[in-house]
């Protein structure tokens, strides 16, 4: 063995004795209703981002296949040499009517969005503000921008502002970075308040909309939920659209400059235009029907009632275990009753929390809901 593996072996023996390893388990969409077969099995999915069962709709099916036989399987190249296909302009144009914005650009994902979009505005002599919970990507973003990154505690507008006070004339300009809905507790940002606050002290507000953007607000997400216009609102096409990409709304001159700035857009190949003609199928039901949108959060309402667990804001509902070999059982538990709930451990939430996160699509049936909801409160509630 050489010294690289042993030194693999090595990492992945701490992390195996943790309870903290990650493996990779195929899983096979069957088509709609959540329904996926993992390893062999059948199973009904409660831990997927398609919220609204859009990966799976004929109509997004359809204009993927259309977008092949017509473009080919690849884009070829990046948007700035060759790689901009016609069918971009019109997903940005809707987006950016759906956001009621000037302007909108599309990414290669989320992921990418993220590390392009943070840098492209501020950089060494700056002052980022971000919510401690917000994701992974936005971290790394920052991190890359090389501006002063200061967290504040998850949603406390008040340590916000004390931060402000205390820093805000440390950088010459300051960005203000939270996730409209977290992707790990289902929670919403304070928005209204944010905004005003980002006003106040000169500062520009982001919001990652990863997981509003198809379910409050109308389907518009957080932002048109708390009546705000953040300076950029990014989200992405892979979650409730049903595709893959990432996206920024914003002023017109803002995209000018992430066209022009955004590292992870001109330096990438642009999306296949099968993604790109699916995403604008998806945006087009998102836009035109309010009650598909409304159901994830009727999903998990109905749940938490059954549960007798705070009713949630949003279509994700987190059961805190602590342990991650709770979470674990937990997670073996609901597959033996033919539910896939992934247990969630740290460094992807804070230690001590493992949990279930439990996410709910259009697309499930209310029965299945109130099957999981009985097996969570029989075998995983009864027993702690
Ligand atoms: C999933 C996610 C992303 C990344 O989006 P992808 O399109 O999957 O790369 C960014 N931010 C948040 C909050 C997410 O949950």
């Amino acid at each position: 063995m050489g010294a690289l593996d042993e030194f693999a072996c090595a990492k992945l023996d701490q992390a195996e004795e943790r309870a903290l390893r990650r493996s990779l388990a195929d899983t096979a969409a069957t088509g709609p209703g959540q329904r996926v077969v993992r390893d062999g099995r059948a199973l009904i999915s409660f831990c997927s981002n398609d919220y609204l069962g859009l990966a799976q709709h004929p109509a997004l099916k359809a204009a993927a296949k259309q977008a092949i036989d017509e473009h080919g399987a690849g884009a070829g190249a990046s948007r700035l040499v060759t790689g901009n296909h016609p069918l971009y302009r019109t997903l940005e144009a809707k987006l950016a009517a759906l956001k009621q914005t000037e302007a909108a650009i599309v990414f290669g994902s989320g992921y990418l969005t993220n590390v392009g979009v943070i840098p492209a505005l501020v950089g060494p002599g700056d002052v980022i503000l971000a919510d401690e919970l917000s994701h992974s990507c936005l971290m790394s973003g920052a991190r890359l921008s090389g501006a002063r990154l200061v967290l504040f505690r998850h949603n406390d507008v008040d340590e916000l502002r004390a931060l402000l006070n205390a820093h805000r004339s440390d950088g010459r300009h300051c960005l203000i970075v939270t996730e409209g809905v977290f992707s790990m507790d289902g929670d919403l940002a304070p928005l209204a308040e944010i905004a005003e606050v980002a006003k106040t002290h000169d500062a520009w507000l982001m919001t990652d909309d990863a997981h509003g953007f198809g379910v409050p607000g109308g389907g518009r997400g957080s932002a048109a939920e708390a009546g705000v216009k953040p300076d950029v609102q990014m989200g992405t096409l892979s979650k409730a659209v049903g595709s893959y990409g990432g996206y920024v709304c914003a002023s017109r001159a803002v995209i000018d400059l992430l066209v022009s700035r955004a590292r992870s857009l001109i330096y990438a190949t642009a999306l296949p235009p099968s993604a790109v003609a699916a995403a604008i199928a998806g945006v087009d039901l998102i836009a035109s029907d309010p009650t598909l949108c409304a159901r994830p959060l009727a999903h998990a309402r109905a749940f938490a009632r059954a549960l007798d667990l705070p009713a949630p804001q949003s279509s994700i509902v987190p059961l805190i275990l602590g342990r991650p070999e709770d979470a674990l059982d937990a997670s073996r538990v609901l597959e033996d009753e033919g539910f896939l709930v992934v247990a969630i451990r740290p460094p992807t939430v804070p230690e001590g929390t493992a949990r279930l996160r439990f996410s709910f699509a259009a697309d499930h049936a209310i029965e299945d809901v109130l099957r999981l909801s009985d097996v969570v409160a029989r075998r995983i509630l009864k027993s702690r």
